[in-house]
């Protein structure tokens, strides 16, 4: 029996058709706005939140709908095909609690993910600083106990939703000089004493999330926040991205859908030299290759997805999906402007929003490069070969049989 289905479930096509209806009646339409006017877009993340879609992985014991990773990816294609900032709004909170769910004790999940359940509260998930971001070993931000607290200094950089967040989930080295060994990840309250949120930084895309720094002086956390044992930290951050990289190749291939689609509405409409755009072949071309590109992005991030809700370990599907799918969006943003001439450059068409958008998707979460040395290392060290022994190639003879 093959064990491969491609078709969703029933269950999944109503969540994608309800994913997609909230698109076109409550993202689309305000795209343009949050994008030109830097707002941060609560009305649109509330109703995210009372339609039931955002929080989808919290467990039912903690009020959640326990939903794989394959369904938020099916979501997040949705979301992200209306506009890329938003989706990155909303599924900031798939980010920002996954440590509590790879690593929380009972009590933590119940203080920290059931009250997402109840109100639409935001968490952000704080690594990256202004020294570091792909190197997660080299976090400076330092932490030390003291009695049965932990005092934690530093500075955090770049952080989606940190200054609408209730709480971050945040990482903090007990000796950076020994790296990855020392560090430890905690859940901090916004209102804990020592802890100052910087302005939102402007942004080239996505400008309808909130980005900004996070300092730590003499900030003191509880021991009870702290998650999982002291040192695990670089394992749970490892975790978390193997279980949200699939998200972020789901956002590309809605922002890649989407750049197609327009670009085809764009060709049927346009004359030069007599004919629409969609009689040339060169543009037919352009074409066939962004469905080329979308459809392969959908089928890995729907196989690092299932990987994540069914197998110990996603990390390699989950980067092949990351760098492929990104790269995908980022070519498909470029030809679809291409395709839209100089319309594609100024504000009256998507397209230049699409472009500043599909950049991001390359950087966060991961850059492209840290996806190939992660899928290098692999290949050279991890990767099973299919043949044991390399064959003998110079001199082969005719077979005697
Ligand atoms: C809008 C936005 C939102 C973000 N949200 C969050 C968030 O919510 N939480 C969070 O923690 N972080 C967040 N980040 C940070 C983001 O994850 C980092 O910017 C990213 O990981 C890259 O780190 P860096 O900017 O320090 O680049 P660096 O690590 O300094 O890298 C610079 C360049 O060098 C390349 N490079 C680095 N090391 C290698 C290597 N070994 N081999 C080859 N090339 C290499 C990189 O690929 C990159 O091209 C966000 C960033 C942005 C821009």
């Amino acid at each position: 029996m093959l064990m491969v289905d491609f078709a969703y479930t029933d269950e999944q096509l109503a969540l994608q058709k309800k994913a997609r209806v909230f698109t076109h009646e409550y993202i689309l339409p305000y795209a343009s706005y949050y994008d030109k006017t830097g707002e941060f877009p609560l009305p649109i993340i509330r109703k995210a939140w009372d339609a039931g879609l955002m929080n989808l992985a919290i467990p039912k014991e903690y009020g959640g709908p326990e939903l794989g990773l394959v369904e938020a990816c099916i979501v997040v294609e949705e979301f992200a095909s209306g506009c890329a900032g938003m989706t990155t709004s909303i599924f900031a909170n798939q980010l920002g609690p996954e440590p509590i769910m790879i690593a929380g004790s009972p009590e933590q999940k119940e203080k920290y993910l059931r009250p997402l359940t109840e109100a639409p509260k935001l968490v952000s998930f704080a690594c990256s600083e202004p020294g570091m971001g792909s190197d997660v070993a080299g976090i400076k931000t330092a932490v030390e106990k003291d009695g049965d607290e932990y005092v934690i200094n530093g500075s955090k950089f770049w952080i989606t939703n940190a200054p609408y967040a209730d709480y971050f989930t945040v990482f903090a080295s007990l000796d950076p000089s020994k790296r990855h060994k020392a560090l430890c990840a905690f859940i901090v309250d916004a209102d804990a004493p020592g802890v100052k949120i910087g302005r939102p930084v402007e942004k080239m895309g996505h400008r309808a999330s909130s980005t900004a720094s996070i300092m730590f002086r003499d900030a003191r956390v509880p021991a009870e926040n702290l998650l999982g044992s002291e040192g695990e930290g670089f394992k749970i951050a490892m975790k978390t991205f193997a279980l949200t990289r699939p998200a972020i190749a789901a956002f590309a291939t809605g922002l890649a859908r989407s750049a197609m689609e327009y670009a085809r509405e764009y060709t049927m409409k346009r004359d030069a030299f007599g004919s629409k755009l969609r009689e040339f072949q060169a543009i037919q071309f352009k074409l066939a290759e962004m469905l080329m590109k979308v459809e392969t992005s959908r089928l890995l991030y729907l196989r690092a997805a299932w990987a994540a809700d069914t197998t110990p370990d996603a990390t390699i599907p989950a980067s092949i999906a990351k760098a492929f799918a990104t790269d995908a969006a980022m070519w498909c943003a470029s030809e679809a402007l291409q395709i839209h001439g100089g319309y594609g450059y100024i504000d009256q068409y998507p397209l230049e929003k699409i472009f500043r958008d599909a950049k991001l998707y390359q950087i966060y979460e991961g850059t492209s490069e840290i996806q190939r040395l992660i899928l290098g290392r692999y290949v050279l060290d991890g990767y099973q070969p299919a043949r044991e022994t390399p064959p003998r190639w110079a001199g082969q003879k005719a077979p005697d049989f």
